[in-house]
């Protein structure tokens, strides 16, 4: 068993007499086994979390427990948690052997000869054992990646970190070793907290994906509840890509007042507003319906002018104004070869069943 445990986490730097919260009350139980992916936009305080987890950053308030037991106090060597970097972090005078046995021999019981055969047998596993003998300046960067992944596997860590581990490679690498290290975290089993800032990569890859902002934990749950059911603006607007559209409204009964539409509600939706007044109307792309000009058939279709289509290869994002001749209000995502071109008029149909709304104050989620 490995269950982490991030209870009321904080940390305050202290910048020139000024404090910065860079991890605010963060509370987040990872399961013994489970991958973890925390996301976010730059400096919202993921790296700092994930050095509090390894000991390289002190927590300035609440509690880290590994197994029930709070290791905030602990060296970073005497956690059994093992760390994969951005940068690799290889020794650049060592073998790929060495880099991986490194160290093991002081801090495990294990024989040369054991440490030997388990970096055989996870070079094996990682598909680098022809490349054994050299030195890391000699490998490419996926290599290198690998090479990195391996030191932490023959630790046989309680828990695995990785902060960015897939960045410096080109795209085609970056998604073949997205699958691969998932894969490798399903066999090994072992509970993996790992850091990115493309929400494609959370979304591909965590059992749970866990959404900072600010140092503010806006949400944890599975990708697929995060796209479906965001707990609030930031969270719906982060995850999905092209983002979800936004519209301010003012309820007025029970319609949906914005600048350019009324969006009447069902009895359901009107109810799930409660008292709310001021309220943000989110639909994604991939969720609107476009529909030949003249065709609008409900109160949920409204006139549109084709800005810029962007093909983007199977689908194209079609950026949309409710006036001809202005911005891009909104866009929507079609699949398919269907063709539409600048100036064409097109109805968009925002259906019921897929909006979201907000409180536009608070940011909460309604629907
Ligand atoms: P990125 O994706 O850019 O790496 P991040 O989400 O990992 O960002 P952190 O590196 O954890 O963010 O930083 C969180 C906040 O804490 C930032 O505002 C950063 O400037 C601040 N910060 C980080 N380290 C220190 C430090 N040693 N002293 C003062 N402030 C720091």
């Amino acid at each position: 068993m490995s269950e982490l445990v991030l209870d009321n986490v904080t940390k305050v730097f202290d910048d020139g007499g000024e404090d910065i919260v860079a991890v605010d009350e963060v509370s987040v139980d990872i399961a013994d086994g489970e991958f973890l992916v925390l996301v976010g936009p730059s400096g919202c305080g993921k790296s700092t979390t994930l050095r509090m987890i390894a000991g390289l950053e002190t927590v300035s308030r609440g509690e880290i427990r590994l197994d029930g037991q709070v290791i905030n106090g602990r060296p970073p060597r005497e956690r059994d948690i093992a760390m994969v970097f951005q940068s690799y972090a290889l020794y650049p005078h060592m073998t790929v052997r060495q880099n991986m046995s490194f160290g093991l021999e002081e801090s495990t019981e294990k024989s040369d000869d054991e440490i030997e055969s388990l970096v055989t047998e996870t070079g094996e596993m990682l598909g680098i054992s022809p490349l054994l003998d050299r030195k890391p300046g000699e490998l490419s960067g996926g290599q290198q990646q690998r090479v990195a992944l391996g030191r932490a596997i023959v630790r046989d860590p309680k828990v695995f970190l990785m902060d960015e581990p897939l960045s410096n490679l080109d795209a085609k690498l970056r998604s073949q070793m997205r699958t691969e290290l998932q894969r490798l975290q399903e066999d090994l089993d072992v509970t993996t907290v790992y850091v990115t800032h493309d929400q494609t990569e959370a979304m591909t890859m965590g059992d749970r994906i866990a959404i900072l902002n600010d140092g503010v934990l806006q949400q944890v749950a599975t990708p697929l509840e995060a796209y479906h059911q965001p707990a609030n603006l930031f969270v719906a607007g982060f995850i999905g890509e092209p983002s979800m559209n936004f519209f301010e409204t003012e309820l007025q009964g029970d319609r949906l007042v914005a600048e350019n539409f009324d969006y009447p509600l069902s009895q359901e939706t009107r109810e799930a507003v409660g008292d709310s007044t001021h309220v943000t109307l989110g639909v994604r792309p991939e969720d609107i319906e476009l529909l030949d000009s003249g065709s609008a058939s409900g109160d949920h279709d409204f006139e549109t002018v084709v800005d810029v289509v962007e093909p983007m290869g199977n689908e194209n994002n079609v950026y949309l104004s409710f006036e001809s001749g202005g911005d891009a209000d909104f866009v929507a995502t079609i699949t398919g070869m269907r063709s539409m071109e600048g100036g064409q008029p097109a109805v968009a149909r925002f259906p019921e069943s897929a909006i979201h709304l907000f409180d536009t104050d608070s940011g909460h989620a309604l629907k």
